[in-house]
């Protein structure tokens, strides 16, 4: 407990981080592998809060662009995430650990509604607290959500899991010349528009100062680097 960088963590998962090689849906092997990487964190003391994106399922943003009214899409986009949030919750329980899915819509016989206090009490008690349904608002995103329960939770660090190292100066999936970088400021994100989080969601943790690691979450023990300060992908502060 005593080498922890980061006591108290908001994990934030994009959707497609749930649907592995087949792009779309939940992977229930893809889910139970990073799941195994949140237990060991979790064995070492770090309180746990996710956001769990629902892009896997559903985006209101393509959906609208195909002609539906945007906050119906993405009150579709919210309950997507829900979907993720019990599946999560389903494969972390199955290797022992407490979990809650506090939801910003209320669905009282799916999950708890999210109120911060229960959620830090849960925290306290060592218990995953997912959240689900984003910010509860269209016209929104998860990585809003993340960056908003993060500060409301007194997260030190939100922790964004992708598939790929970190940030890169160019999709490292298209060019093998992209350039990993280490450290970034919100204003070289906001500026060069890299592919972190929304600018949303950036501008807030910016003034907040609340840091923001970008790291491989398929890639076992990583996420054990992070909690325990060493180096493993890109941070933005
Ligand atoms: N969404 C929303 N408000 C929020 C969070 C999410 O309306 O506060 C909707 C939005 O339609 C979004 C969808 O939920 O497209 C899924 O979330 P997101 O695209 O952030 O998921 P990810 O890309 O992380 O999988």
């Amino acid at each position: 407990m005593d080498n922890l960088r980061f006591k108290r963590i908001l994990l934030k998962l994009s959707g497609e981080a749930l649907a592995g090689p087949r792009g779309f849906g939940i992977d229930p092997d893809t889910v139970s592998a990073f799941c195994k990487e949140i237990v060991d964190a979790a064995a070492k003391g770090v309180e746990l809060a996710m956001v769990i994106g629902g892009g896997n399922i559903f985006r209101g943003m393509s959906a609208s662009a195909s002609g539906m009214e945007r906050a119906s899409a993405d009150y579709m986009g919210m309950l997507a995430t829900v979907m993720n949030a019990v599946a999560v919750q389903d494969a972390l329980e199955k290797l022992g650990l407490s979990t809650r899915v506090l939801s910003a819509i209320t669905m009282q016989e799916v999950c708890e509604p999210y109120i911060r206090r229960r959620a830090v009490r849960h925290l306290e008690k060592g218990r995953v607290v997912i959240c689900a349904a984003g910010t509860g608002n269209p016209y929104f995103t998860t990585d809003t959500a993340a960056a908003l329960r993060a500060m409301e939770l007194k997260s030190e660090v939100i922790i964004k899991g992708t598939k790929v190292d970190g940030v890169y100066n160019k999709d490292p999936k298209k060019h093998s010349d992209a350039v990993l970088f280490e450290r970034l400021t919100y204003m070289d994100v906001l500026e060069k528009q890299l592919k972190v989080m929304d600018s949303t969601a950036v501008t807030l943790a910016m003034d907040n100062k609340m840091p923001i690691v970008v790291f491989n979450m398929f890639e076992p023990g990583n996420l054990n680097k992070v909690v325990t300060g060493q180096r493993a992908g890109t941070i933005v502060e």
